[in-house]
């Protein structure tokens, strides 16, 4: 340990206009300042420079060397930094390795907003800790920002760098921007070596030729991957999965942050960004040919729409699906009974196609009924008005709790620049009100982002509902959404209790005139039909 020597640590990312604007010379001078105005002088070996690394990096040679001196002993008792954002990638890692660098008797202080010793005061510590919330709020804007950089570039046709697709090198395009100002762009050009293997397998493909033979030409014929390998059938599937590089269309976004493919609609795909070694045709055949190929059949959901809404009223058993497929016939059966005959008396076989049809007629007349819909609203809004309070009232006294809020955080901020009392619990309870304060802003926000009582158009409500109920995808989610059970009795009669009904005390009772025709009972809430 060297008592007046201190080392330095500077960082700058990649990325052109941002080296202009915090050069390495200009943070070395600015730490070496203030390193000897405190009477610390700085050795050349002492002053640790990462360049061209983002802070995200894990890989941060200068840092990595200055932590495992710091760990050995082997440093100067202090630390001299720009600011904290050069130091730590994010909040957790500030945390962590502060307190560590500390702790091995190395003092660090920021040119820019130094914090001080976090284990001297607990008020040291808190403002550290807001710097690195800063700063990482800061980062993440920052990573936004590129992300929308990039998608632009790719909507211009440009690279945003990494490998070309085979059959293409890099090619450097200088453009002139609006502003008159001369940027390099990166862009792909066809590499004369390489691109007739691509042109080959296209034309191989057309041919009828299977992926793997394909490779094993591709091996005959001298050519290898980009990373120097022997072709695979898997590398040219992936080809034909993806053939829109090879047709002179830029595609940025393709994988997300974890390499998994992203959906579609999401890509940026420019066509005519660079030249094709085959045509956009072509591609979108071959794509559109593997697509199809790959996906599996699509989910129809369950044939049998009532499954789990079913039960046994004589053991309380789920009804369960039971098919014939060789007679065509599709039942549903007490779940209890199918697997063991004496298990339970319930002997009905209810014919699915006339079951789900029946319903489907009881939801029409019911509560697809002009009517329905509207009283039920009006009993839940009568409901909801008795007990609950307006929207006004909500915004107003959240807007006064708010306002308290302030006032006890402007007094303890005041209490904590007198220090009359202990300064923990200021911080404590400061923290506290800060909680609060959030919270409430929060719930005030989104009362009054909430529509003002609109009214609810019941007639396209119900619209929408009878769409569902005809769309196969999703007219069992549909039945599952408005049912809540139905009883199945051994006589053939059936109750069906809905989720929303207007008589919640006394159920509707079938009308005797249906008990002569052939059905099963159904009835809203419970409905008799034999
Ligand atoms: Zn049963």
């Amino acid at each position: 340990m060297n008592p007046n020597k201190a080392a330095i640590y500077a960082r700058f990312s990649p990325g052109a206009d941002r080296e202009k604007s915090s050069t390495i010379e200009a943070q070395i001078a600015m730490c070496r300042q203030k390193a000897e105005a405190d009477g610390f002088s700085v050795d050349e070996a002492d002053i640790y420079i990462d360049r061209r690394v983002s802070a995200a990096s894990t890989d941060r040679p200068a840092f990595q060397q200055m932590l495992a001196n710091i760990y050995q002993r082997q440093f100067p008792a202090r630390l001299y930094v720009k600011d904290d954002k050069r130091l730590f990638r994010n909040v957790k890692e500030a945390l962590v390795i502060t307190e560590d660098i500390w702790q091995h008797e190395v003092e660090i202080h920021f040119c820019l907003a130094d914090t001080g010793d976090p284990r001297q005061s607990d008020a040291n510590w808190f403002m550290g800790i807001q710097f690195q919330v800063y700063a990482e709020m800061e980062r993440r804007r920052k990573a936004r920002e590129t992300y929308e950089h990039q998608k632009q570039n790719a909507l211009a046709g440009f690279s945003n760098g990494g490998l070309p697709p085979y059959g293409y090198q890099r090619q450097k395009v200088e453009i002139t921007g609006a502003t008159g100002i001369k940027k390099e762009k990166l862009s792909w050009q066809i590499n004369p070596s390489t691109a007739p293997a691509v042109a080959l397998t296209f034309e191989l493909h057309q041919q009828g030729t299977s992926c793997r033979q394909i490779a094993e030409i591709l091996n005959q014929q001298g050519y290898r991957t980009q990373k120097d390998n022997l072709f695979s059938g898997a590398t040219v599937a992936s080809w034909f999965r993806n053939p829109f590089p090879f047709a002179g269309v830029m595609i940025w976004g393709r994988h997300n942050k974890k390499r998994q493919v992203t959906a579609e609609e999401e890509l940026v795909q420019q066509p005519q960004s660079y030249p094709g070694i085959i045509s956009l045709e072509l591609a979108q055949q071959v794509y559109q040919a593997h697509k199809n190929k790959d996906k599996k059949p699509a989910y129809r959901g369950s044939k049998y729409l009532l499954t789990g809404l079913m039960k046994c009223a004589h053991c309380g058993q789920r009804f369960v699906s039971h098919t014939n497929l060789k007679k065509k016939q599709y039942y549903y059966v007490c779940g209890y009974r199918n697997r063991r005959k004496s298990s339970c008396c319930n002997h009905l076989w209810v014919q699915m196609k006339r079951i789900e049809q029946q319903l489907r007629t009881e939801i029409d007349d019911y509560i697809l009924a002009e009517g329905f819909l509207e009283s039920y609203l009006q009993a839940c809004l009568t409901d909801s008005e008795t007990d609950q309070p307006t929207q006004a009232e909500l915004i107003k006294t959240r807007q006064q709790q708010l306002q308290q809020c302030k006032v006890r955080i402007d007094n303890l901020v005041s209490a904590l620049a007198d220090q009359t009392l202990p300064q923990q619990e200021i911080i404590n309870r400061l923290q506290k009100e800060q909680k609060q304060k959030v919270e409430l802003q929060s719930q005030l926000d989104r009362f009054q982002s909430l529509p003002e009582q609109k009214v609810v158009d019941l007639g396209q409500f119900r619209q929408l509902l009878k769409r569902e109920l005809d769309d196969q995808d999703c007219q069992k989610a549909a039945l599952q959404g408005l049912i809540d059970e139905i009883k199945v009795y051994v006589d053939r009669r059936m109750e069906v209790k809905f989720k929303i009904s207007n008589s919640p005390t006394s159920p509707r009772l079938a009308n005797p005139a249906d008990r002569g025709k052939t059905g099963y009972g159904v009835l809203p809430r419970a409905r008799v039909l034999i």
